[in-house]
């Protein structure tokens, strides 16, 4: 049995990785493709938990071996994901989020049509510039950059199957949670003769 790919985006501070965290222990059969970047880690973050923190080197030698389904220059950092993690849990029947920017989405519905797109969004630029400033990890410059970086973002919403706003967080991942089962619903593999699968109680 073959899992499902689950294209997540956002602009930066919207609070795409508070949700994800939220949703991603209610659902089964989830996981998530923890990406290579050659940003700096943040506080609390962990190497192979987060991302794998690489170096520019290391990142550009992976991509030129086509180890990467996708990759970008995102907010002046590169950042890809591994081809072998994602097949590796796809293979194993696992449905797989990829935290992903709007480039690495376009890449990825070219490379796989069958995979669902999500957009989050914020409920305004007001709200999501507090959100960023108020996260209190990144400097004035970065926060510049991402901010200036989200109207592109924004106008990307429209090729997404679905967009769902972040206002109040556990409306927003109810409705997250539900594209998820219906997306499993909807893809029929006991017409093929096989089983649903759907954990209990979901
Ligand atoms: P992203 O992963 O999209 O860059 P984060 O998940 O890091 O964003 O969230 C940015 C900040 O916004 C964090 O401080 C987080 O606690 C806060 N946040 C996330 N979702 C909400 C929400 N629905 N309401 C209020 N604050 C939120
Ligand atoms: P952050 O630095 O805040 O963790 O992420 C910055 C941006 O990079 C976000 O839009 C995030 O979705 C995106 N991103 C994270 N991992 C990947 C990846 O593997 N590929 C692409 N294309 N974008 C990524």
């Amino acid at each position: 049995m073959k899992g499902n790919l689950i294209i997540i985006s956002a602009p930066s501070g919207t609070g795409k990785s508070t949700l994800l965290q939220k949703v991603m222990p209610r659902l089964q059969g989830l996981t998530f493709s923890v990406s290579h970047t050659t940003r700096a880690p943040r506080q609390g973050e962990e190497d192979g938990r987060e991302y794998h923190f690489v170096s520019r080197e290391a990142f550009l030698g992976r991509r030129d071996q086509g180890g990467f389904l996708e990759w970008a220059e995102v907010h002046g950092n590169f950042y890809g994901t591994s081809q072998e993690e994602v097949a590796a849990r796809m293979a194993q029947g696992l449905d797989v989020f990829l935290d992903i920017d709007i480039q690495g989405a376009r890449q990825v519905r070219k490379a796989a049509p069958d995979a669902i797109s999500i957009f989050i969004s914020p409920p305004s630029w007001q709200e999501q510039e507090r959100r960023l400033r108020g996260r209190g990890t990144d400097s004035a410059e970065t926060i510049r950059l991402r901010l200036a970086n989200a109207k592109a973002e924004m106008a990307e919403a429209g090729f997404y199957d679905f967009v769902v706003v972040n206002d109040d967080l556990e409306t927003a991942a109810r409705l997250l949670e539900a594209i998820v089962l219906a997306m499993r619903a909807k893809n029929r593999r006991h017409l093929s003769g096989e089983p649903l699968c759907l954990p209990e109680g979901q």
